[in-house]
């Protein structure tokens, strides 16, 4: 199953991308953790795109889809590929289709998962991160057992610098105006799902099942 993952900042992709995964053979590729990969080893591609990613804008969409193609051939063969954070232009979901063609991996589903913009404030400013494990925490709702500190690997959790409220509203005037617009392309290829990002994950889990029993029947 190979599947792409659109939704505003915060909606909760990285959530569903975890129940997605558990007990599937998924390759979780996002483009978000990949920038700050490379912007923390300070590479050439890293040094370019972080004035983008600090001020909420899209890194330019040669650097992001080169990061993407490299990860994606290296993929093993059978293993399915979850996209999470690409694409997020009009351009970008027509390279990837370009892309996808040159490697035989089709898109099985695009899924789409919508949230308010009030939620996406309180879950985004709230986010801390473990950036070693890559585990995600919320002050509030999902704390980690010992505050400021990861449950797994024990480091310190920290908050993104683009984890701000007035960087989150420029992300979601960038995604209203550029990436909104790609979930009507997956609607016309006839891949689209919608789920509500406001649920809880139990309830998400309930939704991806049903998700599943609908493509078993498809296929
Ligand atoms: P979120 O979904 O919480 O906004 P991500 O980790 O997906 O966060 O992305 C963080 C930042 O990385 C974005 O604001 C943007 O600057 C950059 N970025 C990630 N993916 C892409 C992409 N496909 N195209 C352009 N920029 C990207």
């Amino acid at each position: 199953m190979n599947i792409v993952l659109l939704g505003p900042p915060g909606a909760g992709k990285g959530t569903l991308a975890g129940l997605l995964k558990d007990g599937r053979d998924l390759l979780h590729i996002s483009t978000g953790d990949l920038l700050r990969e490379e912007m923390q080893q300070q590479t050439e591609l890293g040094l370019e795109a972080k004035s983008y990613v600090e001020k909420g804008e899209l890194v330019p969409d040669d650097l992001v889809t080169k990061l993407l193609a490299n990860k994606l051939k290296a993929a093993p063969e059978k293993t399915g590929y979850l996209l999470d954070g690409y694409p997020r232009t009009r351009a970008q979901a027509e390279s990837l289709d370009t892309l996808l063609n040159q490697i035989g991996r089709p898109l099985g589903a695009a899924l789409y998962l919508d949230a308010d913009l009030d939620l996406i404030i309180r879950r985004i400013t709230g986010r801390r991160v473990a950036p070693k494990s890559g585990r995600v925490y919320h002050i509030t709702n999902r704390p980690p057992k010992r505050e400021g500190y990861c449950d797994e690997s024990g480091e310190p959790l920290i908050q993104r610098p683009d984890d701000n409220e007035e960087t989150v509203r420029k992300r979601m005037k960038v995604y209203l105006e550029n990436t909104l617009p790609i979930v009507q392309y997956y609607e016309d290829k006839g891949i689209l799902t919608k789920m509500n990002g406001a649920k809880d994950s139990e309830d998400l889990e309930k939704e991806l099942i049903e998700f599943f029993d609908e493509q078993a029947k498809l296929n």
